[in-house]
């Protein structure tokens, strides 16, 4: 498999606080990954490197053959690299539409009608064309997070970072997402995704990356990490007695 995520020596300081520690971890093409571990163990932090969203305190971070990191969101954008939030973020004041043409006119040598119309297509794909017109304020918060995917599919990333997209989703409609999540990656898309639902993280994902105090602490097939003694004793261990 040919690697096209590379992360050397990654460390994160704030102030005091070591929030990543020399991570190294290598991920390739196409593939679809769970990223997971307790509250504070660096998940958004790795994804806000990976992103551009933080500059790393030690370390480096190559997408394909780019050297990325410390470059901005933007460039990363550009290069392939598309990221939903934790806390969604959906303009409340433009409608769905319009929503997801803002990242579309980032390619210059797409026409408004040509974005307008691929545009459509993909709120079809989402079951969100018959909102199109609607305020992005009035959606649920499902739609607004698959709105969020929309606007990231307008780029045609070649890899998607995904922060706890499953977060007070109404059930029928994670079904969806968890769909729309699995044939993203059928398409050739690369994801790495951070959950806390773990029936959707080893449902999806063929590879379980564990976190805990900023160091991996276990990464392999789903059935080894869930029965890992580490990862059991660091965040499992309350999911399995749930
Ligand atoms: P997770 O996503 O796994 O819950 P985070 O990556 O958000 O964890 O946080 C890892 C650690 O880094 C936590 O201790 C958090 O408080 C700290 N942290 C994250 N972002 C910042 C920031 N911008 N400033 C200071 N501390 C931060
Ligand atoms: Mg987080």
């Amino acid at each position: 498999m040919t690697t096209q995520l590379r992360i050397d020596g990654l460390e994160k300081r704030f102030g005091g606080l070591v929030a990543l520690k020399k991570v190294d971890l290598a991920i390739g093409r196409g593939e679809l990954v769970g990223l997971i571990g307790p509250n504070g163990s660096g998940k958004t932090t790795l994804l806000n490197i990976v992103g551009g969203y933080y500059t790393p305190s030690a370390g480096s971070v190559h997408f394909e053959s780019h050297r990325i990191d410390g470059l901005a969101p933007n460039r990363l954008a550009r290069l392939g690299i598309g990221r939903s939030f934790q806390m969604t973020k959906v303009f409340r004041r433009l409608t769905v539409l319009e929503n997801m043409l803002v990242p579309g006119f980032l390619d210059w040598s797409v026409t408004p009608a040509e974005a307008k119309a691929k545009a459509m297509d993909i709120l079809y794909r989402l079951k969100l064309a018959p909102l199109a017109d609607q305020l992005g304020g009035r959606l649920s918060g499902g739609q607004a997070k698959l709105l969020e995917f929309g606007r990231i599919m307008m780029l045609e990333p070649r890899m998607v970072l995904l922060d706890e997209p499953f977060g007070g989703v109404h059930p029928e409609l994670k079904r969806f997402m968890y769909d729309t999540i699995r044939e993203w990656n059928d398409s050739g898309v690369t994801i790495v995704l951070i959950s806390h639902d773990m029936g959707s993280i080893f449902g999806l994902c063929r590879r379980v990356v564990t976190l805990s105090y900023g160091d991996i602490i276990a990464d392999g097939d789903p059935d080894a990490v869930r029965n890992d003694p580490a990862v059991l004793d660091a965040y499992l261990g309350d999911y399995h007695h749930a």
